[in-house]
This record gives structure tokens, C-alpha cells and sequence, in this order.
């Protein structure tokens, strides 16, 4: 077989999840910059699906920072709760929207400075929001595009951080916002299966670590010895 450099590696990747994820819609619903920074905020260690539940009763209740301000942090906890962290991420949300008004004028920041300055905004949804909202090419990655990028063999980062750099160095920036929903996508789409099999995944079957095959033969034959020995046992 002919030996593919990174790059090319990295495109094809990009034209399979391409072929399998042609559209890319913000799985967050948000009407606004605002109403976005809240929900990325808001979707720290909870599902996409959990927050698009909240959010309606929210921004019912307070869709732009005025409005937020004028409700007590308690109150905001008590509608976030089902988002877990409430405590922590209401005072936040209480919090920005001041700063939003005082430095601000109002409005969401549209730069990685401002926005990672407002409290409960870290790089990855700083990055979500400059590319969600205000299309500025960005590669949010979190975990699980960590894991991915690992699985896929396109970096060896042993961080979020040196994953971001990697994935920017091998993707062109042009495709950068949707490759990154492409890759949640995929994510959520095929790499929950249990049991876990490589061999039938679209990506992994041609550029999965080698790893991933050893550990999942490893599995079976595990597997196959333990239903055997256990035919023995209970011969029928
Ligand atoms: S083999 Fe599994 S982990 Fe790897 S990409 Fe496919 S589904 Fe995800």
C-alpha cells in the first residue's frame, strides 16, 4: 500500500466525515452571540440535548445581559440545575452579563482576549463562540476531538492544547468550523457503539491506531475463551 503523508491523511479524513455530515447546524439553539456564549457556557460537562431542554425556560426569562442582571443569582441556578455545576455556572452567567454591559456596550466580544477575559469562558468556548457566532475560523477541541485526533493517529497531544495546534497544522483553516461540528458529529454517531468494533468503523478501519485493533482482538479472544470455557462447564 502507498504510504500517505499526514496531510493527505487528514484530508481524506476530512472528505469521509464530509460525505457523512454534509450539513453542519450549531446543535446549540441560541438566537444571538449572547444567547450562544450562554449555552456553550451552560453545556460544561452536560449533553447538547440537556441544555437545548433549559435554555428556552432561561432566555424566556432573560435573553440579553440586561435582562439577566435584573434576576438574582438564585433564581438563575434554580432554571440551570438540570445542567449540573449550577452554583458555579449561574454566578458566571450573572457575572459576564455585568461585564458585557459595563465594557462592553452590551455586546458579546468578538476577540479570543475579551471573551476569555469574561468569567466561566475558557479557550474551547471562547473558540465555540468565535466560530458559532461570529464565523472567525476556529478548532475547539475537547475531549473527545482529543481522544479522536489520538485515535485517528493525526496527533499525539498529550493535552487539549497541543491537539489544537496539531489538528490547525493539518486542516486547512477554511474548513475549520465545520470540520470541528463534523468530528462532534461522528463522535456521538459512531464512537458509543458497545461492543466497541474498529474493524466496522468508516475511519478507524483505515487510519485507526494499531492499538485499538490489539486491544479489541485482545477482547475477543477473551470473550471466545470465556464462552467456551463456560460451554465446558455446562455441556447441554
Ligand atoms: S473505531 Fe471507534 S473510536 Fe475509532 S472512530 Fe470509529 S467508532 Fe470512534
Amino acid at each position: 500500500m502507498q504510504k500517505v503523508s499526514k496531510k493527505e491523511k487528514a484530508l481524506h479524513i476530512a472528505s469521509i466525515l464530509h460525505g457523512l455530515y454534509p450539513e453542519t447546524p450549531v446543535p446549540l439553539q441560541h438566537s444571538d452571540p449572547y444567547t450562544l456564549l450562554i449555552a456553550v457556557l451552560l453545556s460544561a460537562q452536560c449533553t447538547d440535548e440537556r441544555v437545548n431542554k433549559v435554555t428556552p425556560h432561561l432566555f424566556a426569562m432573560a435573553s440579553n445581559p440586561q435582562d439577566m442582571i435584573k434576576l438574582d443569582v438564585l433564581s438563575i441556578e434554580k432554571v440551570i440545575k438540570p445542567c449540573g455545576l449550577s452554583p458555579r455556572k449561574s454566578k458566571a452567567i450573572y457575572d459576564l452579563s455585568n461585564i458585557i454591559l459595563d465594557k462592553h456596550a452590551g455586546q458579546v466580544p468578538d476577540n479570543f482576549e475579551d471573551l476569555e477575559a469574561l468569567p466561566g469562558v475558557g479557550h474551547k468556548t471562547a473558540s465555540v463562540v468565535m466560530s458559532q457566532a461570529f464565523g472567525v475560523p476556529a478548532f475547539p477541541v475537547d475531549t473527545h476531538i482529543h481522544r479522536l485526533a489520538w485515535r485517528w493517529n493525526l496527533s499525539n497531544g498529550k493535552n487539549v492544547e497541543q491537539t489544537e495546534k496539531d489538528l490547525k497544522r493539518l486542516f486547512p483553516e477554511s474548513i475549520w468550523n465545520r470540520l470541528h461540528l463534523q468530528i462532534i458529529f461522528f463522535g456521538r454517531q459512531y464512537c458509543q457503539a458497545r461492543p466497541h468494533n474498529p474493524y466496522e468503523c468508516p475511519i478507524c478501519s483505515i487510519y485507526g491506531r494499531k492499538q485499538m485493533f490489539t486491544d479489541y482482538d485482545k477482547i475477543q479472544t477473551l470473550q471466545q475463551m470465556k464462552r467456551q470455557s463456560k460451554s465446558k462447564n455446562n455441556p447441554a
